[in-house]
């Protein structure tokens, strides 16, 4: 675990950001929303799923 493991995952939720219910910028999948806490994390299941 590494700094290339965090930049990989900020990287691929730019594509989703704040994108729920719309489609992921990268490959068209439904963007997903996680709450996580007071925060919450949006996340593509096909781009997630190739990490
Ligand atoms: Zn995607």
């Amino acid at each position: 675990m590494g700094t290339d493991g965090v930049a990989g995952e900020a990287q691929s939720r730019h594509w989703v950001y704040e994108r729920e219910g719309k489609a992921c910028r990268r490959c068209d999948t439904k963007v997903k929303r996680l709450v996580q806490g007071a925060r919450s994390t949006y996340y593509c299941p096909e781009c997630q799923r190739k990490r």
